[in-house]
């Protein structure tokens, strides 16, 4: 069934399309690293939401753990600027590590991440990505695993919020242009 939020233009990818996917990634993920136990890192807040849904698709042991980083705040471009706000518990030398965030837009916040933790010495690290806009790419960086690739839209839902705000909702919406443009 296709819900449509006030709030929004359409659905670019609904809950149904989302859950397919999520457990193909699950799926891919599992065998990949088969024998293996891995530890999940989850880029708060966005990731949160597919997160909890890929963690139990996998059929191999998880340890999870989470980061916070600052991002967009109340706006819909990126500063370029990445700042911890949250860091791991837990201390990653030698474990395998998958790092899975909302979206790779611009790449900065990936890229500082990927090498931020590659300095604590995994055994392993891969990314996995719920959504790749590519077109808005301003530095390369390595998705092992991606769940859609979108255009350039500014999105919500499945936790992709803006202004904190369409979190919970179950799908990918793009969000109309007046609500994050101030009504022109
Ligand atoms: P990047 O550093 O790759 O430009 O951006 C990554 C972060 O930007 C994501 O974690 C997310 O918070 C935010 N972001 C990028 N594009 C979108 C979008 O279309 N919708 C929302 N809600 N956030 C986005």
């Amino acid at each position: 069934m296709v819900r449509v939020h006030p709030d929004a233009e359409r659905v670019l990818i609904t809950a149904e399309e989302i859950s397919r996917r999520v457990k193909e990634l699950g799926e891919e993920i599992s065998r990949d690293y088969a024998g293996k136990e891995i530890l999940v890192v989850g880029i708060l807040k966005g990731a949160a939401i597919f997160m909890a849904d890929l963690v139990r698709c996998l059929t191999i042991p998880v340890q999870l753990d989470f980061m916070a980083v600052s991002s967009y705040g109340a706006s819909t471009e990126s500063s370029g600027v990445v700042r911890i706000l949250k860091d791991l518990e837990e201390n990653i030398e030698g474990l395998d590590v998958l790092l899975v965030e909302d979206i790779v837009d611009t790449g900065l916040t990936l890229n500082y991440l990927r090498e931020n933790l590659l300095t604590r010495n995994p055994a392993s690290l891969k990314i996995c990505t719920l959504l790749d806009k590519p077109s808005r790419r301003k530095v390369q960086v390595k998705v092992d695993y991606n769940g859609f690739v979108i255009p350039d839209e500014f999105v919500v839902g499945y936790g992709l919020d803006y202004n904190g705000r369409y979190r919970n909702l179950r799908d990918i919406l793009v969000l109309k242009r007046e609500v994050y443009s101030g009504g022109c």
